[in-house]
């Protein structure tokens, strides 16, 4: 039953649709899944009971997840495409777009710089204002004889101030105006790098709120660092610079057109994600060697270069900037060794390596309890606190509750130490005699990222062994509680920052223990301790220890036990669970496809996962059957067939694939057969993309009442060589195809290329 036009020009039932009963009586023959029924738009569910064609059961898992849609990673070559690279076809224009490409990538690097910049001195600055307040506060609050401490309460309640009114600020933010930058960025930078469309992800409101966000999450003193924000500020200002125009502001700069494509800018937003983290670290090499291993989906010999020239230009204009900024003429700013430059070389004995194995196990076993602690805690946020103003005010719960563990620690321990050895720009002398600094105070009253490089370079003796534990506590929970909040933040500082803090402890217990040992620095052993927590909580390796031993100067002879500490903890942490970006991933059943099939598909063949009958469209077919089609399910590719004399579409002859919103584009512009001699001189691959990336919704097509009869010809807009495999192709292997070539369909053909069924990404996941 279709529809067509009767005299009225209302819809009316269309002979020529003869295949459309196929659909709705049609019982699958395999077990994949049926077409339409869970995809339909919810107005349209009801529709549907009146309007049976596009009713078709649908049973399994992938109706009821999430529908993130997926990116065109696979470059649709049709024939408009061909038209532009044969008029292109000269060397003079691969060199030029190849020269451009590469001065996007040196902007990529300098924006991306400037904006980490400016995100740091303002966290400088505040931060220093804060807590030079505070301590001017507690100074005069509470006289250096007085030990009750009565007068704490002003100080704690300035502090309290302090830390609510930005935290409040910063979640009121990213709640109310742009939830998609909470959290640090890297999970949803890394599903868009595999091909999830992400809405909202790359937007400049976005950089925005995030950058605004970042600031005020730690300049309020939430356990938390810049880094994971700073990849997703690099993703935006990729995503911005390289198409040459802002759908924000509506501005078309007429540059980079031939860049405006979901493939050209994954490769760029790569690069971005690449000169944020090395940008955040002051770490080129780390912060390419990050966005491979932790991003990166699909990469080659040329983005690998190209990605590491952004970063490394990403460090200089840093370098550039920052050194400017403190008055130094010669680009020797040491803050670029973001976790403090050991003055020393760092050295090993080879009977310590089991005992940084042994620290690697315990960073793996403490960071999977903490992973699996996070996501229970997400998850009954996720339950129990929906609202957005309970958002908000949680965020400033915990900033409070963060606040009073600090003030309570630093109340009841007892920790002063003499000035002389005083390693704190700003000690204060609370509750503790004159020439005294308290050293429970001097961790707090800093940023988290400014405590990572105390805990390494404090000279040995600056803490006391109860200080160290009850922080280590502390900060655990409070950094399990944190990550998770609706604010910007990352997790990769308070995760060091954790793990520097048993490091550190471990050397000073087992001095304390064994005091004729003279292998114990401290300072080397809060390294191992925060390269082991990173290992358990994020499982990187190799790019966290380049990232390491970049921010602290190590030399590379230390590269050995760092990389045994982080695997040893991978190994552990992997035994339990999954790194925290990867959990994250999955909770938000976020479809992204893993580098190797699922284990339970091992075994399985196409014909097992395909869903059947599929919805085609002839390679001549009436403009009225597209625009229903589009109406009534939201399906984003289809299959484009001839050769359907006798049988009905969906078991046509394949000669191509259309996208959703090249249909759409076609109805829009009204490029019907009819009136070719109108278009048909003027359309051109840029037609299509002109309207990237917020291509119109079928919404946004009126009723095409008067043009109900005309006919629309895909020969030129179709994509001829979509993948296809046969229906006894083993899962893993089309599994590689599909996700090497950055599929979004793959078509399923019986020997006669007749289709049997389509996969999407979803097919590899949820059946
Ligand atoms: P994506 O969402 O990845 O951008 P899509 O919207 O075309 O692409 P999915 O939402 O992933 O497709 O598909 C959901 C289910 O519908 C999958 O099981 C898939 O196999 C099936 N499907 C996709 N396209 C068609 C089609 N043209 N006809 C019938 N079933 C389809």
């Amino acid at each position: 039953v279709g529809v067509g036009n009767n005299n009225s020009g209302t819809l009316m039932p269309d002979k020529d649709d003869d295949d459309l009963p196929a659909l709705l009586d049609h019982t699958p023959s395999y077990s994949g899944n049926s077409a339409l029924n869970g995809n339909l738009p919810p107005n349209d569910r009801d529709n549907a009971e009146s309007e049976p064609i596009f009713r078709v059961r649908s049973r399994t898992a992938v109706a009821s997840t999430p529908n993130y849609e997926s990116l065109d990673y696979e470059v649709c070559e049709n024939k408009l495409f061909q038209d532009e690279q044969k008029k292109r076809l000269t060397e003079r224009f691969s060199l030029r777009k190849d020269i451009i490409r590469w001065i996007i990538f040196i902007q990529i690097g300098i924006i991306t710089a400037l904006i980490a910049c400016s995100i740091d001195i303002i966290i400088e600055e505040l931060s220093e204002l804060k807590y030079m307040f505070l301590m001017t506060s507690v100074e005069k609050n509470v006289p250096q004889t007085d030990f009750t401490g009565g007068d704490l309460v002003v100080p704690f309640l300035y502090w309290i101030l302090l830390s609510v009114v930005p935290v409040a600020f910063g979640a009121a933010m990213v709640t109310y105006i742009e939830p998609i930058t909470a959290g640090s960025g890297i999970p949803q930078v890394k599903s868009y790098l595999n091909g999830v469309k992400i809405p909202r992800i790359v937007r400049i409101k976005t950089l925005a709120v995030k950058a605004i966000g970042v600031i005020t999450s730690v300049v309020g003193g939430l356990a938390g660092g810049k880094e994971g924000p700073m990849i997703h500020a690099g993703a935006v200002v990729a995503a911005g610079i390289s198409q040459g125009k802002s759908t924000t502001f509506v501005k078309d700069f007429h540059v980079f057109k031939a860049f405006r494509d979901d493939h050209e800018k994954r490769d760029f937003v790569l690069g971005g994600g690449a000169a944020g983290v090395s940008a955040a670290f002051g770490a080129p090499i780390g912060g390419m060697l990050f966005s491979l291993e932790e991003a990166a989906s699909f990469w080659n010999q040329n983005l690998i270069w190209r990605t590491l020239v952004a970063s490394i230009i990403s460090v200089f204009t840093l370098n550039l900037v920052l050194s400017t900024y403190h008055g130094l003429n010669d680009f020797t700013f040491t803050g670029l060794f973001n976790l403090g430059k050991f003055d020393q070389p760092l050295k090993f004995d080879y009977f310590e390596l089991p005992i940084f194995m042994l620290l690697g196990i315990t960073g793996g076993l403490l960071g999977a309890a903490w992973n699996s602690l996070n996501t229970k805690i997400n998850g009954f946020r996720k339950r129990y606190i929906p609202w957005k103003i309970g958002k908000v005010c949680e965020a400033v719960v915990v900033a409070m509750f963060g606040v009073t563990l600090a003030c309570t620690m630093i109340y009841f321990i007892n920790d002063c130490r003499p000035l002389g050895n005083d390693p704190t720009i700003h000690p204060v002398q609370l509750f503790c005699e004159d020439n005294e600094y308290n050293a429970v105070a001097a961790l707090w009253f800093q940023t988290p990222e400014a405590t990572v490089r105390s805990l390494f370079h404090d000279p040995p003796g600056s803490h006391k062994i109860l200080t160290l534990t009850m922080f280590t506590i502390v900060y655990y929970v409070l950094s399990c509680a944190t990550f998770g909040l609706n604010v910007s933040l990352g997790v990769f500082i308070p995760t060091a920052l954790v793990g520097a803090a048993w490091g550190r402890l471990f050397a000073m217990v087992t001095y304390y223990l064994f005091p004729e040992t003279e292998f114990l620095h401290p300072g080397k052993y809060a390294l191992i301790g925060a390269a082991a927590n990173l290992g358990g909580v994020l499982r990187m390796t190799i790019s966290l220890s380049v990232i390491l031993m970049e921010t602290t100067g190590v030399e590379t002879s230390f590269f050995f036990p760092l990389i045994i500490a982080l695997i040893s903890a991978k190994w552990v942490g992997d035994y339990f669970n999954e790194g925290i970006y990867d959990t994250q991933i999955e909770v938000n059943h976020v479809p992204i496809l893993p580098w190797e099939p699922l284990p339970q598909y091992k075994g399985l063949t196409a014909r097992e996962i395909l869903s059947s009958p599929v919805v085609c469209i002839k390679l001549r077919d009436s403009a009225h059957y597209i625009y229903n089609v589009l109406k009534k399910c939201d399906h984003n590719g289809f299959p484009v067939v001839d050769d359907v004399q006798g049988v009905h579409r969906s078991q046509g002859r394949v000669c191509g694939i259309v996208l959703r919103s090249q249909l759409i584009v076609i109805l829009l512009k009204s490029l019907y057969v009819e009136n070719s001699r109108f278009w048909l001189p003027d359309t051109s691959i840029q037609t299509f993309r002109d309207v990237y990336p917020r291509y119109p919704s079928i919404e946004s097509v009126r009723k095409l009442d008067d043009k109900i009869n005309y006919t629309v010809d895909l020969a030129m807009f179709m994509n001829p060589s979509p993948v296809r495999v046969n229906a006894h192709d083993s899962v893993p292997r089309i599994f590689q195809v599909f996700r090497a070539l950055g599929l979004r369909h793959m078509l399923v053909i019986n020997n006669e290329n007749r289709i049997a069924g389509i996969i999407t990404r979803r097919d590899f996941i949820y059946k």
